[in-house]
């Protein structure tokens, strides 16, 4: 089967985010970007089934502006074996996103979507489940393990308290979880390789989607600073302060 791995360029987790003097959003001037850490697990899931001979295509997907050709880049140099590039400069919600995966599903036609649970950026988890509910597939959220059976995937979904694991019928849609593997790193021959690899590129009306935004940020500001904290002397102190200053006991 062939396996789609849509993968979103954000800011580097490593990357101290700035809000914007104007409180319109964060910058993004100058700052290093990277895949979505949890796409690279899903990628790396992709990968594991083609090796092990259950996937025959592995089709790394980014929609936004033309740099998520890099971020592609990046899928190929893992392994991934061609990708699509929706070109779009401006901001894109997970409706509009999951309305342009789903457009590409039905071109291509892939057996499963792994997507990453979360994007690091948004923090939004929404994508993979809007994706589910407007193609009709079974969704396996937050996985940690999966196993690739005939027409079927056992899924292992990390939920509060424990773990629960269900059997989903292909077509279908995975999140990934940090749990679920390591991912690799793209070796230097393997760099060069996906220089060669192809990326197709549409837009937006090419799917037939209309990517406006629905919802509308009015600001975005810094979290409280943390005072800093203190060392008190015994127990007795600590009680007091969380009693009388805390106020919390
Ligand atoms: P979110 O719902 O925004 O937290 O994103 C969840 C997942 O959806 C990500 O880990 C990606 O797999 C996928 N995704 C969201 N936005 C994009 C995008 N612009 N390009 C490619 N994949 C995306």
């Amino acid at each position: 089967m062939k396996v789609l791995v849509p993968v979103k360029r954000v800011i580097d987790y490593n990357v101290k985010v700035r809000v914007k003097a104007d409180q319109t959003g964060v910058e993004l001037a100058n700052v290093k970007m990277s895949m979505n850490p949890f796409d690279e697990i899903s990628v790396e899931a992709a990968l594991r089934m083609k090796e092990a001979g259950q996937a025959s295509e592995v089709v790394a997907v980014s929609l936004g502006v033309q740099q998520c050709q890099e971020t592609i880049r990046t899928a190929l140099a893992m392994g991934a074996d061609r990708g699509i590039h929706v070109l779009h400069d401006g901001e894109l919600e997970p409706l509009a996103v999951a309305k342009m995966l789903k457009a590409i599903v039905d071109k291509e036609e892939p057996g499963l979507v792994i997507l990453g649970k979360q994007a690091i950026d948004d923090d939004c988890n929404q994508t993979g489940q809007m994706l589910a509910a407007l193609l009709g597939w079974a969704q396996g959220t937050f996985i940690s393990r999966l196993e690739v059976g005939d027409g079927e995937l056992k899924a292992t979904r990390e939920v509060d308290g424990g773990l629960e694991t269900v059997a989903l019928k292909t077509p279908a849609i995975v999140t990934t979880d940090l749990r679920l593997n390591e991912p690799r790193y793209a070796s230097l021959p393997n760099i060069m390789k996906a220089k060669k690899k192809p990326i197709d590129q549409m837009s937006p009306a090419d799917l037939g989607v209309d990517p406006a935004p629905r919802l509308e940020t009015l600001k975005v500001v810094e979290p409280d600073k943390r005072e800093a904290g203190v060392i008190v002397a015994d127990v007795t102190e600590l009680v007091d302060k969380l009693r009388n200053e805390a106020k919390v006991i």
